[in-house]
Parts: C-alpha cells; structure tokens; sequence
C-alpha cells in the first residue's frame, strides 16, 4: 500500500480544529482508495513564540525537509504581531521548498451563495495562479530624509527566470485541465519597467504554447471582471501583489474565505509543498468548535491531487459538496448552519465511504 508521509502544523486558533477535522476526511479517502497518510505533527505556533521567542526551532526546516507535503492549519495569534508568524515560520517555509507557485481554485460551491446576484453553483470556476517568490514583495529600499523632505522607496524585484516559470506553469496547468484559456494580469500603463517587461514574457510564453488562447488585462479593470462577469475566466496568471489581491477577490466573489483552499507547489518536487486554508487563526471564534473545516479540508483534496491521488482528491471534494446540499445535514455558523466543526466534518467522513 502507498504511504505518503505529512507533516502537519496546526498553529494556532482554528488551525488546530479544522486541521485534526480535514486529516480524519483524507485518512478515510486514504481507506477508500488504498494508501494510508502517515502524519507527523509540529505543534509551532505563536505559543512556541511566547516559551521560545521562535515560531519554529531552528532546525525546523531541516525536519520538514524529507517529507511528502506540509499540511498547515493558520498561524497568528493576538499579541503576537503578524509579521512575526508570518516571517518566522510561512515565508522561511515558502522561501526554503522553493514554493514559487500559489495556486487557487475560485469555485462556487453548491449550497453556498455568492454575494453576486444569480450566480449557479459551479458558474464561478476557475483558478488563480500567483506568483510566490519574488516580485513587489521585497525588502528592497528605504526611506531617507526628515519630515516634509521624507522619501520612501520600495523596488520591485522580476527576474527572467523566476517570470518565466510562473508563466509555463500557468500554461501547463490550463492544458493539465483542459481549460485552454490564460488571463494576465498587468499594469504596464502605470508600472514603467516592470510590467512591460511582464508582458513581453507572456507574449514569448504564450508564443511557445500556441494551443492555449490568453488575453490580458490590466489588474484595475480585471478586478472589476472578477465581479463583474467571473465565468469568463479559467486561469487567471498574476504577480505577486496582483496575484495576492486577486486571490483574496476569487474567495470574496463565492462566499467566504472560510471555505477556500490554497497550495503553495514546488512544481519540480524538488521540495515539499504546502497546503493550507486561505482563512487565518479567526481568534474571535477559537476554542469553540464551529469554525468550518471546508477551507482546509479542499486544501487537504488539493494536496491528495498533488501527492498523485487524484481519485481520492475528487472523492473528498464529492462529499463536500454533497453534504453541503443534504437538507439532513447542517451547516456551521458561517454558512448560516448550527453544526459544529467535529459534525461537520464527521459527516463529510461519513459521506465519503458511502461513495
Ligand atoms: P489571522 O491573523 O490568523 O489571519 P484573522 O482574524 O485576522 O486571523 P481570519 O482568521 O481569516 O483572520 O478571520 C477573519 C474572519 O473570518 C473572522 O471573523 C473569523 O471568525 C472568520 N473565519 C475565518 N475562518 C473561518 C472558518 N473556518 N469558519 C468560520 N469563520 C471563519
Ligand atoms: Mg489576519
């Protein structure tokens, strides 16, 4: 039998109830389809931070190294500032394993409604791909004179290698799908050098993939597509910045961030990617148990296609969906439902081996 070897982080708040949830939903599609999930948990977290003064100890990312895939919960605690758990365990473990690739699916779920008028389940589908290493978000320049005279400068970092490989993977992933249809995102109208530059290697990467039809708009007015008309996309390329922005919309234009998914890939498997809901620790509702498990337990389904369990994948995302429309069956509080994370989840469990 297949055994795939996770390590887990639960982090903090909810982390550390939708995460044990969502593992006991992959473990049963494990059962289902012959392979077994071997999981190894670090319990880091903003307590570590408070005992240690470190989010993760300094071997950590030595001891993730050997595994098959990192399978986080949220990580961030009041009192704790966010650029703490985010530089001291996230970016560190996006940075090591060479997660270049953020990917997103914006899918409507049935059950759920949009905050657009008469949208259908399924109607809203289709996936952002953000690039994850570089780009605006880097820790170049500064800020110099005093007072009135006070100038800040902050530079954008777009190597040619790192623009070309988000490209390719957005071109191989729509025609792994099947969706043979990429949308970029730029702003060469504003940004001077940078984006021009964007767009020229999408061109030339579009050129070497003359099967896949693409168009591009600029990030303002995409924005407003996404609200506007989201069923023309299929996958949707973004830079740093424009892709982060653009995968916050994509769970805003479905419902609710609580029930989306996200995949930090290291493409090549070179290194263990990195599942994990898009919701963070929701202290305001920790310690109660009804946060939803949906968003980590689609991260969860996203990993099980990663790890080569495609089967499994689409089992997991079945019963989902199918609890969520079963009249029987309730919801959590988000979703306007009364059930808590453990029945919830449960009953995914539950679903899925009467698949
Ligand atoms: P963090 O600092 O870890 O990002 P946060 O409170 O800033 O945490 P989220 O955790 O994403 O941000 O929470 C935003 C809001 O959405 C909160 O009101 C939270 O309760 C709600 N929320 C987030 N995830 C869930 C979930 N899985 N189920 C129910 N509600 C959720
Ligand atoms: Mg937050």
């Amino acid at each position: 039998m297949k055994r795939h070897v996770i390590a887990c982080i639960p982090g903090d708040g909810i982390g550390k109830e939708v995460l044990p949830a969502a593992m006991a939903v992959l473990k049963a599609a494990g059962e289902k389809c012959s392979f077994s999930i071997d999981v190894r948990q670090f319990d880091w977290s903003c307590e570590t931070y408070a005992q240690t003064g470190k989010m993760m100890p300094d071997d950590g990312l030595d001891r993730l190294r050997d595994h098959d895939a990192i399978f986080l919960g949220a990580v961030g605690f009041p009192g704790v500032p966010d650029h703490i758990s985010l530089w001291g365990l996230l970016l560190p473990i996006r940075r090591e394993f060479d997660q270049y690739v953020n990917l997103r699916p914006v899918r409507l779920l049935p059950g759920i409604s949009s905050p657009l008028r008469d949208k259908a389940p399924g109607s809203i589908d289709f996936w952002v791909v953000r690039e994850n290493s570089e780009g605006e978000y880097s820790q170049i320049g500064g800020r110099t004179g005093l007072g009135d005279d006070e100038i800040v400068v902050q530079q954008a970092i777009f190597t040619r290698r790192g623009t070309d490989r988000i490209l390719h993977y957005a071109f191989d992933f729509a025609r792994r799908l099947d969706r043979k249809h990429v949308t970029s995102a730029t702003k060469s109208n504003g940004l001077f050098h940078s984006m021009p530059f964007w767009d020229e290697r999408f061109a030339a990467v579009a050129a070497e993939n003359p099967d896949i039809t693409t168009d591009q708009y600029h990030i303002d007015i995409l924005a407003a597509q996404f609200v506007m008309s989201p069923e023309r996309f299929d996958v949707v390329v973004g830079s740093n910045l424009f892709g982060d922005i653009l995968s916050d919309l994509g769970p805003g234009i479905t419902g609710t961030i609580a029930v989306a998914p996200s995949a930090n890939l290291n493409p090549e498997r070179r290194y263990p990617s990195m599942f994990e809901p898009v919701h963070g620790s929701a202290p305001d509702i920790a310690g109660q148990g009804i946060a939803n498990p949906i968003g980590q337990i689609w991260s969860g389904a996203m990993m099980l296609e990663h790890l080569g369990e495609e089967e499994a994948a689409a089992l997991v995302m079945q019963a989902v969906e199918a609890v969520l429309v079963d009249p029987e069956l309730a919801k959590t509080p988000d979703l306007g439902g009364k059930s808590t994370t453990a029945v919830f989840a449960d009953a995914v469990r539950t679903k899925l081996l009467e698949l």
